[in-house]
Parts: C-alpha cells; structure tokens; sequence
C-alpha cells in the first residue's frame, strides 16, 4: 500500500475550519515535494458531510470515521480509534491545523504512532533529502528547520501562513465512510454550557476586534461587541491582561498561550503589541490598531494606525460604519 499524506480535518456547524483548508494546501505542496496520495479524515457528527464536501469541491479523497459515542471532539476518543486507522492507512505524514483543536490532539497522537511531531508549520521547503517544515520559535524571532526522523510524522500547520485550499478547482475525490467499534469512554459529552458572547469561534471568524488593556474597563467592552456586531462572522477576543483580569474568558486570548488567528481582518484596540501577542495574529490579514501612544508597538505590525483614546474613537467608528 502506498504511503499516504492524511489531512485530520475540523469542521463546525458543517462548515470547514478555514484553518483545516489552509493543512490541506500544505498537504498538497508536501505531495508535490514528497509524492504521496492525500487523504482527507473528519470524525464525530459532521463527518460524512464533511467529508462529501472535501471530495465533492475540494478535489480530495475523503474518509468519514463514525463510531458510537464519537460525537464532537474528544481526545480520549479520537485518540483510542486514530493510531490503528493511520497504521492501516499507512499515514506518512498527518498533518492537522494547529487550533487548540490540533494543540491538544496532535502531540498525543504522534506520541501514540511513536512518530515525530512539529509544531507551528509555517512553511515548506525541501534539501537533497526531503521536506523540511519551517516554524517560528522565540515568539517569531527565529526560523527553525525540521526535518522528521522517524517513520512518519504529526505535523500541526500554524493559521495564516498557507492559502486555503480552493473549492472547485480540479475533479472531485471520493468520499467513503467506515464505521469502527464502540469507544469505551471515561468522560461524557453533555450538551456545551452557554457561548459567553455570539458570533463566530476564533478559529472561524473572518473578522476579530481584539481588547487590550487600554480599554480601561471591562464595561467597555460593549464597544467592542457593537462594532464586531456590524461584521458577519465576526468575534471579540482579548490579550492576556483581558483574560486574567477576567473580562474575557481564556478560550478568547489570541498570542502564545491563547489562540493563533488568522482572521481576514484584525482590529486591535488598546493593544500594546507585546511579542507575546503578535505571535498569535500575525497571520492576519489587514490590521488596524487603535492605540494612543504613537510609539507602541503594534503599530509596526499595523497595516492602518489610529493614534486615539480607543474609548473615544470607537464609537465614533461605529457610527460612521453604520452610515455607510
Ligand atoms: P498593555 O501592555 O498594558 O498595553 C495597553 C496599551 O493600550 C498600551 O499600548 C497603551 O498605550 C494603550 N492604551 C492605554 N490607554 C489607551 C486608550 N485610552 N486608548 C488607546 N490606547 C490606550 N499576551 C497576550 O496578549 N497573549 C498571550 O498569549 C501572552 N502570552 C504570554 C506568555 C508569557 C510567557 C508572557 C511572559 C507574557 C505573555 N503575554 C501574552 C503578555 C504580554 O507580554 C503583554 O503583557 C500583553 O500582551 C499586554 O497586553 P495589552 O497590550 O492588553 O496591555
């Protein structure tokens, strides 16, 4: 049997996570460097159609993996039917996004397939010897190359850094689907307790407006809610202060050690800019921070800057936004 490249792929609501589509562009340039047929793999509710979308406009070879007591995402799950499906896949290289999602599950697996595991793919490159993924490592400022010893290799792919794969282009794949026994469960999925704020999940929002601590107060936070209100999938998300302060809660932290983004359109309002920071929206694509010391540092990562009180500007913000 050929080795293979498999995409695990994230979708929520039945939507692919714009993330899982950027793995699957990375998948298709790591063919072209390490020939290989590409695998798409969804579990839990949504897999089969998820998996008649990968191959019905995206082109890929699909499989949907249904059990019982698989329903969304559980690493105890997923990581008692995965080892055995990739051995009889023979998986070279599994490469899933590296959302909190891929965090928590791609380590643990690779442990499990005792294969290499590389974090934070931002790139691809190859030598005389094969492919060599790049990451980022001291919050951006320096550039590791890594190449995977062993049989096969875990690969998280970092968001913002590969295009997303495209629908339409090229045939369609195949979608299969395949039933596996019963996980026996430790844990219980009950039904999620109420979202903190509406809109999208990190992960999926095209546009995020990101408090800082120089918003001054958690009350101010409904500026931010009003004008993430005026974009479709949008959300609010914090730095550390914001979250540690409690305004926020940790699953809305972008840098480090919250979240990676890479929403089309990144607005920073009262954000210093620390490294830390940066590290998790550099994938961004426009940014516009608002900050009233002209010499901070999220300016330099700024696409537009807006020197102003944030609580004073915002509204006005809003306002001409609503006129349009
Ligand atoms: P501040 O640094 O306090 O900046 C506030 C900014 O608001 C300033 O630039 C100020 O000029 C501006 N401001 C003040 N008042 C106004 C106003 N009225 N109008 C407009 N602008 C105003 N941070 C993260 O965000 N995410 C992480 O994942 C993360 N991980 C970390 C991990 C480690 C190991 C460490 C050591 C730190 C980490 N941090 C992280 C913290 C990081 O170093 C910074 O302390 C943090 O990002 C600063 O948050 P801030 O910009 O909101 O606050």
């Amino acid at each position: 049997m050929p080795q293979r490249i498999v995409v695990i792929v994230e979708s929520h609501s039945g939507r692919i996570a714009p993330a899982s589509l950027e793995a699957i562009t990375c998948a298709a340039r790591l063919q072209e460097l390490s020939p290989a047929p590409i695998l798409g793999i969804t579990l839990g509710q949504d897999a089969w159609p998820t998996a008649q979308l990968l191959a019905a406009e995206h082109g890929l070879d699909a499989l949907a993996v249904e059990a019982e007591g698989l329903v969304g995402y559980s690493a105890e799950a997923w990581l008692a039917l995965l080892p055995e499906l990739l051995g009889q896949l023979a998986a070279r290289w599994v490469l899933m996004a590296a959302t909190s999602q891929g965090q928590d599950l791609g380590p643990a697996l690779a442990a499990r397939l005792n294969a290499a595991c590389i974090g934070g793919a931002r790139g691809l490159e190859a030598d005389e010897d094969g492919p060599l993924f790049v990451r980022e490592v001291h919050g951006g400022k320096l550039l590791q190359r890594l190449r995977p010893l062993s049989a096969s290799a875990v690969v998280l792919v970092q968001p913002g850094f590969f295009a997303p794969h495209l629908a339409g282009a090229g045939p369609a794949g195949q979608a299969t689907r395949q039933r596996m026994a019963a996980v026996a469960r430790r844990t219980a999925d009950l039904p999620a307790a109420g979202q903190s704020q509406a809109g999208a999940s990190l992960a999926d929002a095209e546009v995020i407006v990101a408090a800082g601590r120089g918003l001054g107060k958690p009350e101010n936070l409904s500026l931010m809610r009003d004008l993430a209100a005026l974009f479709p999938r949008s959300a609010v998300a914090g730095s550390r202060p914001v979250c540690d302060d409690g305004w926020l809660e940790y699953r809305w932290q972008v840098g480090v050690t919250g979240q990676t983004v890479s929403p089309k359109l990144y607005i920073a309002c009262g954000i210093s800019g620390a490294s830390q920071h940066v590290a998790g929206m550099r994938g961004a694509g426009l940014v516009v921070a608002i900050n009233n010391d002209p010499q901070a540092a999220i300016f330099n990562e700024a696409d537009v800057c807006v020197v102003e009180d944030v609580v004073q500007f915002t509204p006005a913000l809003i306002a001409s936004l609503r006129a349009l």
